[in-house]
Formats: structure tokens, C-alpha cells, sequence
């Protein structure tokens, strides 16, 4: 069963070809990580998913939702896929606890006891307990990408969208926020869509990866083959400029 369909799709910023006939099909439970140079249309691919991005051309459908289609509710795709950005948007005047309660209660009008218990669940997960109490303020960078995820997560996501989690990050911080995401990812039931400039992690946790360049997905082929044997030449250009540093 397929969560997100790309068919044909076409993306312009004004003139400028951004995504170029993406054919892509992820399936549910997948981990899928999208690498590639600055530049290449990785952003702006995940930013399509959840409705941030249009496209001018082609069909998009995330979780049965025609995207292509203007009738589309943006709001209910949008109850389906959770999207963690580089950097963290918390709600600066709430705590944590409240930070994570928020979504749940206004719009799945879920009960203060429900809430509560599952953003107790999702602060366990992603290793933030006793930290309930503490103003966005008063916890590092790395603890407020934790909470962001752990906010995206407590609207029971179909599907989970990274861009560049950890690239806003001091380094000693990446390494705990990589661990929260390889654990929501290797969730059965849940699909992940992951850009990241991590190679390593991106080797350990990825199903598939996707090597895009100049809007373009030039290689689409599981971790392994990737990483050990990649066919494009743009990739094995990529991959030995990354190795070497
Ligand atoms: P990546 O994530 O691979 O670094 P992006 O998806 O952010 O790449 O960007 C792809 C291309 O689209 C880049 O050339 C970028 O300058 C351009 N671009 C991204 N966002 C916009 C925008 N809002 N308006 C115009 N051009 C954009």
C-alpha cells in the first residue's frame, strides 16, 4: 500500500524548474532518506507532502489525499503527516508539556486526560521527561528539535516528514535527535521521509534512498546498493566529496 504517489510531477518557482517529472511511489512503513547537493530540490520535494509547496504539474496523492486537486482539504492531509523543520518553531510562552498538548486539543479536540497521557508518552519517547515544566527558553537546541518531534508525534501521524532536523544543531546535540528519529521511524506503521546531510545515520535507518540533483531524482535504489555501489555518476561524485571530508 502506497502513502505518497508522485506522478509527473512538475514544481516552478516562478520560472525557475524546481521539481522535474518526480515519479516516486513510498510505501506505508517506509523509511525513505533524500540526499543530495544544496540546491537540488530536496526541500522543496518534502515540502510538497504536506501541501507547503504547490505544483504546477503531474499528481500528487499523500494517504489518499489528491494533492493535484485544488478541492483537496489541505487541513485534514495535514492530520495525517507531521513535518520536523531544520529549525524548531516551538510556542515560545508555552511550556513543554503545553507545547506538545497544543495541536491535540484544538484540533482533534481530544480530552485533557487523553492529552495528557499521550504527551507523556510522546515526551518518554523522545527522552524529555522531567523536563514538562521548562519554558522553550530554559532547555538546549537539541532538546527543543526533541520536543518539536515529540509535538509533531502526538497527532498520531501516518507519515513523518525531516528536512535537515539536525542541520541547525550543535554538533553534540545531533547525535540524540538522530536516535529520537531513527526510533520513530522504525515504528512499524510509520512512514518516514527524511532529508539529512548525515550520512552515517542516513545509511543505518533508510529503507531507500532517493539521490536527487537539479530537481531530478537521478538514483532511487535501497540503502545498501546505494551507499556501496552507487550506479549515477553524480552520486559517486557526491558520495566521494562526503567521504573525504
Ligand atoms: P535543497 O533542499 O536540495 O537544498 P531546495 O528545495 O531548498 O533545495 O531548493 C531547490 C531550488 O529551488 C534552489 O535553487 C532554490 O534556490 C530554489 N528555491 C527554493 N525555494 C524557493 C522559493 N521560495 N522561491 C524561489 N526559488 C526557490
Amino acid at each position: 500500500m502506497s502513502m505518497i504517489e508522485f506522478h509527473g510531477v512538475q514544481k516552478y518557482y516562478g520560472k525557475f524548474h524546481a521539481l522535474r517529472d518526480i515519479d516516486l511511489t513510498i510505501n506505508k512503513g517506509e523509511t525513505v532518506v533524500l540526499i543530495g547537493p544544496s540546491g537540488s530540490g530536496k526541500s522543496t520535494l518534502v515540502r510538497t507532502v504536506n501541501g507547503l509547496e504547490d505544483i504546477q504539474e503531474g499528481k500528487l496523492v499523500v494517504n489518499g489525499h489528491d494533492l493535484s486537486n485544488p478541492k483537496t482539504n489541505i487541513n485534514i492531509l495535514r492530520k495525517d503527516v507531521g513535518m520536523v523543520f531544520q529549525h524548531f518553531y516551538l510556542y515560545q510562552n508555552k511550556n513543554v508539556l503545553e507545547n506538545v498538548m497544543l495541536a491535540p486539543r484544538i484540533v482533534l479536540k481530544l480530552n485533557e486526560e487523553e492529552n495528557k497521557k499521550r504527551a507523556a508518552e510522546m515526551l518518554n519517547m523522545v527522552g524529555l521527561v522531567g523536563k514538562e515544566k521548562n519554558m522553550p527558553s530554559q532547555i538546549s537546541g537539541g532538546q527543543a528539535q526533541r520536543v518539536a518531534i515529540a509535538r509533531s508525534l502526538a497527532m498520531k501521524p501516518k507519515c513523518m516528514l525531516f528536512d535537515e532536523p539536525t542541520s541547525a544543531l550543535d554538533p553534540e546535540m545531533i547525535d540524540d535527535v538522530l536516535q529520537v528519529i531513527k526510533k520513530v521511524a522504525e515504528q512499524g506503521d510509520m512512514t518516514s521521509l527524511i532529508v539529512t546531510h548525515e550520512m552515517g545515520f542516513a545509511k543505518e535507518v533508510a529503507d531507500r534512498v532517493i539521490f536527487m540533483d537539479d530537481g531530478k531524482i537521478l538514483e532511487d535504489t535501497d540503502s545498501k546498493s546505494f551507499f556501496e555501489n552507487p550506479q549515477n555518476e553524480r552520486a559517486k561524485k557526491f558520495l566521494s566529496k562526503i567521504i573525504s571530508h
